[in-house]
């Protein structure tokens, strides 16, 4: 078990933010048969919900889709106190309590931090002025929703996969959408040029005006509208803008009780059990940045499974329990009639070879991207198809048998070439 104090013993585990890794470690501690008290505090609004339909099925579908993250009725069944609303003020590692925003202190056994992230804004677009929409929450969705009802033009001012994302869905409802990126290539560090190309042309072939390379001279918000002024002189106007231009987490509280920050990526930095340099604090999710076992590097992600597996993790070590570490990291992200997953990490010196289809146009093809990378099989990145991903996941992060280049031979059937690759790199 935790090392408590004999005086906080009996206190409660804390989970603060009521978001993925909040609501998914409440669960696990509960099904790993942990009876004592259990405090969940959020300070949004609504019971712990799914973000990733937020820019999809929750901005297109006539009705809103239950999003709902505990099943009805587990906090009362489970004794889990749900605190919704509220807001911790403060984090006193050392007296082990945490201040809630009445002014409450209430005492913890272990806290695990889950409080995410904020979206970056621009300084000349705040949230809240008419016309601009930063999306990160269930709230923001909503409105931003209602706004889509009646605009038929909209402004996407960053392309990764959130602003990616929102395009697409707009594109779909009919309106017309120009994207703005200042970089060159799309998601330029997260896939090699060959998907980030594939990318560019399936948007375009969506019928996004994409304007890659593009610098921002001026923005201004008025009449109810945004317009962007570009570097070239060009003015892009819309009735309705979304700033998608990343994410800062959310570390206040960490920060203010002196837990170590990871400088690199922002994160708290927490070990493989995602243990904070405090202890008896935790972090998990899109706050945390994790240090790799023999490395000082931290890795912050930010993805639905990572937000669930160090949710599972950090339950298991508050309660003492030895777990499995964490699989391969994988993503996916649904846009433009496509579905791309990605499993592993790519980064400097990954070699890529392609399997299938990479042609953008008609149903944006089929394709499995495997990354080399000193003889491993660092990263597979599946374009419309998650079905070849999975026959070769058990391979990422081992050593490859067979030349990179076999990889990418489309006459074999995946299955039988990834029995044959699993088989080789086993032996
Ligand atoms: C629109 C959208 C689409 C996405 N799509 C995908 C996708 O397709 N695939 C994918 O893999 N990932 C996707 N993601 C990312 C994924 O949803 C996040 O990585 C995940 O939600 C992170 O979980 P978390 O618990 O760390 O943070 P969150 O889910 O953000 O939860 C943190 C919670 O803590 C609360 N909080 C913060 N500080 C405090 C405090 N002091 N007191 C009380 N509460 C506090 C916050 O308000 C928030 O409710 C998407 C995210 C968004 C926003």
């Amino acid at each position: 078990m935790t090392s408590t104090s004999p005086s906080n013993e009996q206190a409660p585990l804390i989970i603060v933010g009521a978001g993925q890794a909040g609501a998914m470690a409440a669960r696990a501690l509960r099904e790993s048969g942990y009876a004592g008290r259990l405090l969940l505090i959020g300070d949004e609004r609504h019971a712990p919900y799914e973000r990733p339909p937020l820019s999809k099925a929750v901005l297109s579908e006539p009705e809103p889709p239950a999003l709902d993250l505990l099943p009805t009725g587990f906090p009362a069944e489970q004794g889990m106190e749900l605190l919704t609303g509220r807001r911790v003020a403060r984090l006193d590692p050392q007296g082990r309590r945490i201040q809630l925003d009445d002014g409450a202190w209430l005492p913890f056994r272990a806290c695990l931090l889950a409080t995410g992230g904020q979206v970056r804004t621009l300084p000349a677009l705040p949230p809240g002025t008419p016309g601009v929409h930063y999306l990160r929450t269930l709230d923001d969705a909503l409105r931003l929703r209602q706004a889509m009802r009646t605009a038929d033009r909209m402004l996407v001012i960053g392309g990764g996969f959130l602003g990616l994302e929102v395009a697409s869905t707009a594109r779909a409802q009919g309106m017309a959408v120009t994207l703005v990126e200042q970089a060159p290539m799309l998601l330029g560090r997260a896939v090699p040029p060959e998907v980030s190309a594939w990318l560019a042309g399936r948007a375009a072939a969506y019928g996004i005006d994409l304007r890659l390379d593009a610098r921002i001279g001026s923005l201004e918000a008025r009449d109810g509208g945004v317009t962007a002024v570009l570097a070239d002189g060009e003015t892009l106007r819309a009735p309705l803008a979304v700033v998608s231009v990343g994410l800062v987490p959310e570390v206040a509280l960490a920060q203010a009780a002196g837990l170590v920050i990871d400088a690199r990526n922002g994160g708290v930095l927490v070990d493989a059990g995602c243990r904070s340099s405090a202890p008896g604090i935790y972090a998990a999710g899109d706050c945390a940045s994790r240090r790799e076992v023999g490395s000082d590097a931290g890795l912050r992600l930010e993805s639905w499974q990572n937000a669930n597996e160090q949710a599972r993790i950090a339950a298991a070590a508050m309660l003492g329990v030895e777990t499995h570490p964490a699989p391969q990291p994988w993503f996916w992200t649904d846009q433009f009639d496509c579905n791309i997953q990605m499993m592993g990490h790519g980064g400097s010196g990954t070699r890529y070879v392609a399997r299938g289809d990479l042609s953008p146009g008609r149903d944006g093809g089929k394709a499995l991207i495997f990354g080399v990378r000193d003889g491993l099989l660092a990263q597979l990145i599946a374009i419309n198809a998650g079905g070849d991903l999975r026959a070769f996941r058990d391979l990422v992060g081992k050593p490859l048998a067979c030349a990179p280049e076999a990889l990418g031979d489309a006459a074999i059937p995946a299955k039988q070439l990834a029995r044959l690759a699993l088989g080789q790199a086993r032996s």
